[in-house]
């Protein structure tokens, strides 16, 4: 077995795979050079060959999806009961595990609620209004999410709440009442309240559960002493914070990371690209090893995304080669509107999935968007055509409502002080529950730091007299439901009956069905959640199994003593890029995600719309050299064909914005117009204007200078039967277009 693994690998894959299981090592390299297959190579190594126990390697990915796809190939390489006794996951479901088990140690509540960056947007929110009033006097602006923001970068740097609102307060020289405070000193009182409110509802944000994480490693020691290896995927993206997580876990001093300066994309989210000079000072015996070969794109695929990123002067040049054929020229294609565009996506998938000879199904297709808010007009082009598809990344399955009010149920059953479940769910359904008795509720709640439930109870049993009967009749079924509830989880029951009874109890069915118009869709997905939390069960159980077979009674299951329910709500809190519909079901499916969700991820189709010049780099980005980068991470997910697609207008806000071609792929074509080694993008231009118009003109001018138009020009070549340059394919009015597909290649 331990032979066919490394027989898959090249030489320097093979050299470092098998590198002393004792020493540190960097593997710098390119786009589907295989250093996700060179990780997940080596802890199998690093087990069969050198055996190191499999519950003393932790391995860190960027997203639970690329977890899952190493775990799947890990049980092919070492068996499903070694995978599951891996210590495996994101950092930030690491932390959470580690959290559950030694709360007292990290200094945390036991029964902590992970707050989800929608949540805590919503309380930052709140907190925000207060300070409305002096915002607008001053002409300042603060929206939650940038708010949310900058209490973030804050809290990755490792500055508290109060140190942040006594330096604003001291730079400013804010003296409460006589100075109105300035935008950092609200910041500041924000972020004070956040933490405050996040206290009181014994909850732990993202951040969190990384600074805790740090706090309980690096003065725990006994909590990491398990650990022989960490590796890390994906390493250009971790942050301060990460990167001294991964320090304070890997105390035997060996670690393997992976990683691509090229592909760093969460400067925005303080990565920090400097982490791997930082890990040779610290990790001393560390060696580094260079891939050049990408055995993911074509060459054509290959070519025209490095002509995007190496528009980047700073960087530093790598080489990047495949033994694939050239294939396909990726083709960009521009249109007049969103509409067009859109149309233009599905019918391309149709038409690939229809008419190649059956190599195609939907599940190799992915549209890669810079934005969520981008696949409003695609989906719904997708629907017309019937094109099954599903949303990866950007929480979209969590966040619907339904989804949403059932999960804060199970929340408050857990956890009876989280307040954003239980202002969402105590008038669902309906209950007739005023403003006055929820305020004096949350009032009581704040005072006496009780739990939401013992204060209703009181209300309920009238050891609290001072409500009306009226008042009691109406909170009585709230208070059935959630006792049931409880006594049910503190039974042991699952997750997935957990729901049922819920739902049952409820009635929450008749509650979609009076409430909502689309109630069968929401219906489904409340089953589909079922299900979800069945399998979750199921994979939580298997784990369980195989985790404690051959385990020393010391050894560390991080997840025995955690209520199956508890386990459920952190899968479901820190699930931001699977969509908690079940793998199985999305096989077949077209795959809409945002550029950061695909990372690591690859698809034989890849297509990116809206190449425009709001969109790449985007318009409020302040990193262009970032925004660069994405791009080029975006389209070297595509293996056999790449698309760009664009319109010259785009609806903003209810009005129609002209939008410019992107500068990254102006550049490209520019280049690939100056150079002869043949064209980086077919363009398909079915109407000419604008900076293309330009581009094209002096592609032709050498050829055809007395033309009027473009379009004579292009007219005139076809009459002359002459060919016009490759890099140009001219669509005669209302003629269908169809992008060159004759075969192409599988890598
Ligand atoms: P990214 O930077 O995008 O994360 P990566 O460097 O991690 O890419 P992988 O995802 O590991 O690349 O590999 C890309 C593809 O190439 C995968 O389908 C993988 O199975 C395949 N691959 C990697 N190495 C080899 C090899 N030696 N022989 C054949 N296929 C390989
Ligand atoms: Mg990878």
């Amino acid at each position: 077995m331990e032979d066919e693994f490394l027989r898959d690998l090249n030489a320097t894959q093979l050299k470092a795979v098998t590198h002393a299981a004792d020493a540190s090592l960097q593997i710098l390299a390119g786009p589907g050079s295989g250093k996700t297959r060179v990780l997940t190579s080596r802890i199998a190594h690093l087990i069969l060959n050198c055996h190191l126990p499999p519950m003393s390697i932790c391995a860190v990915t960027f997203t639970n999806k690329v977890a899952n796809e190493t775990k799947e190939r890990l049980m092919k390489l070492i068996g499903k009961e070694k995978t599951a006794q891996l210590k495996m996951g994101t950092f930030h479901s690491l932390c959470a595990r580690f959290l559950r088990k030694y709360p007292k140690q990290a200094n945390v509540p036991d029964n902590f609620t992970v707050c989800d960056a929608a949540e805590s947007k919503k309380i930052i929110g709140k907190l925000l209004k207060a300070h409305e009033g002096v915002l607008k006097e001053r002409g300042l602006s603060l929206e939650p999410a940038g708010c949310a923001s900058i209490i973030s970068k804050a809290k990755s740097r490792g500055q508290s709440a109060k140190d942040c609102l006594t330096e604003a307060k001291a730079a400013s020289g804010y003296r409460d009442p006589t100075t109105p405070p300035n935008l950092e000193v609200i910041v500041g009182l924000v972020y004070v309240g956040y933490e405050a409110e996040l206290k009181r509802n014994n909850a732990l944000d993202f951040d969190d559960l990384l600074i805790y994480g740090v706090k309980l490693f690096a003065g725990h020691k006994e909590t990491v002493l398990w650990c022989r290896h960490i590796l890390v995927d994906e390493f250009q993206d971790t942050n301060v914070t990460q990167y001294e997580l991964m320090r304070a876990i890997g105390v035997s001093r060996c670690v393997t990371v992976v990683g691509d300066p090229d592909q760093s994309i969460y400067g925005w989210r303080s990565a920090d690209v400097k982490n791997l000079e930082k890990m040779r000072r610290d990790f001393p015996n560390t060696s580094q090893f260079f891939l050049e070969e990408s055995y993911r794109s074509t060459g054509a695929i290959l070519r025209a995304s490095h002509s995007i990123v190496s528009q980047d002067s700073k960087r530093i040049d790598k080489a990047l080669f495949t033994s694939h054929p050239d294939g396909i020229t990726p083709v960009l294609y521009q249109v007049h509107t969103e509409q067009e565009e859109s149309a233009f996506i599905a019918l391309e998938i149709k038409r690939l999935v229809a008419g190649m000879g059956g190599a195609f199904c939907w599940g190799d297709f992915a549209i890669l968007l810079r934005y969520n808010a981008l696949s409003r007009n695609l989906e719904s082009a997708l629907q017309k055509e019937r094109i099954p598809c599903r949303v990866l990344g950007g929480h979209r399955y969590f966040e619907r409502l339904e989804v949403k009010d059932l999960l804060a149920y199970l929340q408050l059953i857990d956890n009876p002080m989280y307040e954003p479940s239980f202002t969402r769910v105590i008038n669902v359904p309906g209950r007739g529950i005023g403003e006055k008795t929820l305020n004096d509720i949350l009032g009581r709640a704040g005072k006496t730091g009780k739990p939401f439930l013992e204060l209703l109870e009181g209300i309920h049993d009238m050891k609290l007299p001072d409500h009306k009967p009226s008042i009691r009749k109406k909170i009585a079924p709230f208070v059935k439901v959630i006792r049931v509830m409880r006594t049910h989880a503190s039974e042991g029951m699952g997750p997935s009956d957990l729901i049922r009874k819920l739902v049952d109890l409820l009635e929450y069915k008749e509650h979609l069905k009076k409430t909502q118009q689309d109630w069968e869709t929401r219906w489904e997905n409340v089953n589909e959640l079922i299900t979800f939390a069945k399998e979750v069960e199921e994979q939580l159980q298997m784990d369980k199994e195989h985790a404690s077979l051959g385990l020393s009674p010391d050894d560390t299951n991080i997840d025995e003593d955690v209520s199956p329910l508890r386990q459920f709500l952190q899968v479901s809190m820190l699930t931001s890029e699977g969509d908690g519909q079940s793998e199985a079901d999305n096989k077949d499916k077209v795959t809409i995600s945002t550029c950061h969700s695909a990372k690591g991820l690859e698809w034989p189709v890849v297509i990116i719309p809206s190449v425009d010049s709001t969109t790449y780099p985007f318009i409020r980005s302040e990193d262009e050299d970032e925004e660069r980068r994405l791009l080029y991470v975006a389209c070297t997910r595509a293996k056999s064909l790449l698309y760009l697609t664009r319109s010259s207008s785009r609806m903003v806000a209810g009005d129609v914005k002209q939008k410019q071609l992107s500068k990254f792929i102006a550049a490209t074509l520019e280049k690939s117009h100056k150079e002869s080694s043949g064209p980086l993008f077919i363009q398909h231009l079915p109407h000419l204007e604008g900076e293309d118009r330009a581009i094209i003109c002096k592609v032709l001018e050498r050829t055809v200078p007395e033309c009027a138009t473009i379009e004579a020009a292009v007219e005139d070549f076809y009459k002359l039967g002459r060919t016009v340059p490759s890099n140009i394919v001219w669509r005669p009015a209302g003629a269908h277009l169809l992008a060159p597909v004759p075969s192409f290649p599988t890598p």
